[in-house]
């Protein structure tokens, strides 16, 4: 009659993920939607390349991590998804929510190499919804025939979505171009946009009139944007502070 079943465990970070991404207001809410680079950079448990032996033989990973800036918080029975508006509520265990249980997230990342990095073994990747420093407890391959499911039922998350267009004042179009042609900042102008194009606000402010100021960090950059009649409009860029 017992009611859970004892369990006991402590779960060590294998990996960090370094990512563009500095805060959690911008990330896309899915991987695969920005096509932004990063790294999943071994702790030196791991640190060997006999661990990822083989890897390179699938072109997707499944990355297991921990929704650690949100562990604080706790979680919920009940969680209002950004896609029904914000107004409406959904089990915790029928949404994608951070604010869970054991604050355990799954992505699917696409894997372009295995490489070393000031030393440490490094996967480089792209395609995830990972904040910088959000601490990987697993790594497995995607296999295909398995998990690809193409008749699946997607709930209230049955297609990806809508895009906005972005655009630029004459100021953001330099500093970008500027920023780009330096090696750290490759493919700042394709991540900018794609970030962007999610319209990363709350639901509730896509309502009506929104003359905010908004700012997403990317990289060590700031980026001000606002919301015109036609999009988003990159206004600036500004080093992090
Ligand atoms: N694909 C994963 C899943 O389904 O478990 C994550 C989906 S979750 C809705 C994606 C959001 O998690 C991102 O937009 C970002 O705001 C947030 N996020 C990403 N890394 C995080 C971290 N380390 N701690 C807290 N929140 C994080």
């Amino acid at each position: 009659n017992r009611s859970s079943v004892p369990f006991s465990s402590q779960l060590n970070a294998v990996a960090i993920c370094r990512t563009p991404y500095k805060q959690k207001f911008g990330i896309p809410r899915q991987p695969g939607l920005v096509n932004a680079i990063g790294y999943i950079e071994f702790e030196p448990d791991f640190n060997h390349l006999d661990a990822v032996r083989g890897i390179e033989q699938y072109s997707h990973l499944w990355l297991l991590f921990c929704f650690h800036e949100n562990l604080a918080q706790g979680w919920k029975t009940t969680v209002r998804p950004p896609r029904l508006g914000g107004n409406e509520k959904l089990g915790v265990f029928a949404t994608r929510s951070t604010f869970r249980p054991n604050g355990i997230g799954q992505s699917v990342v696409k894997l372009h190499s295995v490489v070393q990095r000031k030393g440490k073994v490094c996967l480089m990747i792209s395609g995830m919804d990972l904040l910088d420093g959000t601490p990987i407890i697993d790594i497995k391959p995607y296999v295909p025939f398995s998990d690809a499911i193409t008749d699946a039922k997607g709930g209230i998350a049955q297609d990806a979505p809508v895009l906005i267009p972005v655009t630029y004042t004459p100021v953001a179009a330099t500093q970008i171009s500027q920023y780009t042609i330096q090696q750290q900042y490759q493919g700042l102008a394709e991540l900018i946009n794609g970030v962007l194009s999610q319209d990363p606000r709350p639901a509730y402010k896509k309502a009506k009139d929104d003359p905010k100021l908004y700012q997403v960090a990317l990289y060590d950059l700031d980026i001000f944007w606002h919301v015109t009649k036609q999009g988003i409009e990159v206004l600036e860029l500004k080093p992090t502070k």
